[in-house]
């Protein structure tokens, strides 16, 4: 494998930061060509002059002068605003770019990085959910693979290497449960922001820790992997495994049911993504099966968490139903997280506005992005003060 230059969008983030340590790990193989971050200039400055990318952006205007100035003794090029994060992932020398923005923010330049050629390792789930036929038809178009992150969809890409013509019966998305597994209704009233960001098994940035939690995250996943895999939504289900070491699974017609496991470590999937076909050895904790005696799987509890089945209705809808899902969702953790908004108002919030907002069947990429301010817009100004 001939060294590749990669382009974090979102590298300040969870993924971003993990991505770097992969790189960091490979450093014949994998070295840096552009990072972005949307306001933490301090650690984006850190970065760059520690892995020595060509350019880059900080979406926060209001903050080029510092990262220009810290940055002026060296050849690093940088540019400020979410227009140039669209521009930025087109640059000629970038060979593949990783989605690691947090949101709808991650839709423009993802678009924008398929149309350019770019091979894309897929981490912003948000994408694929409010754009998903649009994006699997431009990569189509522009034969570009997108290639999953997401530890669960990166599990299934896994089984599926070598079935290339074997047809999938049904795919098992692994869910921990969040950290209220096993919790009623009236013991989610009063859980504070603090509780939420709790989870057991994995670290990652506050809103998807949230979506978690509400089991959101598992709904937008389903989504996601409708799309990646081009599966009937029916052919997808979704099982809680709280140990969080079986990743995901397929069942081919055969009746054989193929797992990805492996640690509960973002480092593996991204590493992956970077470096499919090839496996790179890596000196990270190793799984070890006998740590892990007893694996269970239990059906998810819809009815206290009903924002899974939120996330199925908006996907059988279609159109700009997951759209309205989705930002009434990125408000309402965004205010959870304030204190603005208690834990079960967040599926409230999102039930009540699939039902308000204008349902448009055949929509189209600018019906998503009028779609998602309009929603955004009226949530915020309600829900964040
Ligand atoms: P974080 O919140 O930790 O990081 C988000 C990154 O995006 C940061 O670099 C942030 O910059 C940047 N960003 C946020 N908003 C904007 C914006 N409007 N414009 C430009 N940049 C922006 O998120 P995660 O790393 O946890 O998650 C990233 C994506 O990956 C999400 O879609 C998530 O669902 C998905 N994912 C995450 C996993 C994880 O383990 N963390 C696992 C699987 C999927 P700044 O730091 O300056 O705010």
């Amino acid at each position: 494998m001939t060294q590749k230059k990669v382009a974090i969008i979102g590298s300040t983030g969870s993924i971003g930061r993990q991505a770097l340590e992969v790189i960091e790990h490979h450093k014949e193989k994998l070295c840096v060509e552009v990072l972005t971050a949307n306001k933490q200039s301090d650690l984006l400055i850190e970065q760059a002059l520690k892995f020595d990318p060509n350019a880059v952006v900080i979406a926060d205007k209001s903050q080029y002068q510092k990262v220009k100035e810290a940055l002026s003794s060296t050849d690093i090029k940088v540019f400020a605003g979410q227009e140039a994060l669209e521009d930025i992932v087109q640059m000629e020398t970038i060979d593949i770019v990783l989605t690691a923005i947090v949101g709808f923010a991650g839709l423009k330049p993802t678009i924008k990085a398929i149309e350019a050629k770019k091979p894309i390792a897929l981490s912003n789930k948000e994408t694929l959910v409010v754009g998903g036929e649009l994006i699997t038809k431009l990569s189509i178009e522009n034969n570009i693979p997108i290639i999953p992150v997401d530890s669960e969809h990166s599990a299934i890409f896994q089984c599926l290497a070598g079935e290339f013509y074997n047809p999938i019966e049904k795919i098992i998305l692994t869910a921990s449960g969040g950290p209220f597994l096993g919790k009623t209704k009236d013991q989610l009233r009063n859980i504070t922001p603090k509780e939420a960001l709790n989870h057991p098994n994995w670290v990652m940035g506050n809103k998807v820790t949230i979506d978690s939690a509400t089991l959101m995250n598992k709904g937008l996943e389903v989504i996601e992997a409708k799309w990646l895999f081009d599966l009937d939504i029916k052919k997808i289900e979704t099982v809680v495994h709280p140990q969080s070491v079986v990743h995901s699974m397929v069942e081919f017609e055969d009746g054989s049911l193929k797992a990805q496991m492996g640690l509960a470590d973002m480092r593996l999937p991204i590493q992956y993504a970077f470096t499919y076909p090839e496996r790179l050895k890596t000196n990270f904790p190793k799984f070890n099966i006998f740590n892990y005696p007893n694996l269970t799987f239990q059906k998810p509890d819809t009815e206290t968490f009903p924002c899974l089945n939120l996330a199925y209705h908006a996907i059988e809808k279609g159109g700009n139903m997951p759209t309205i899902m989705n930002a009434a969702n990125e408000i309402a953790v965004e205010a959870f997280l304030k204190g603005d908004l208690g834990f079960l108002g967040i599926p409230e919030i999102i039930a009540n506005a699939m039902s308000k907002y204008n349902f448009i069947a055949k929509a189209n990429v600018n019906d998503f992005f009028e779609t998602d301010k309009e929603v955004r817009d009226e949530l915020s100004s309600i829900l964040l003060k």
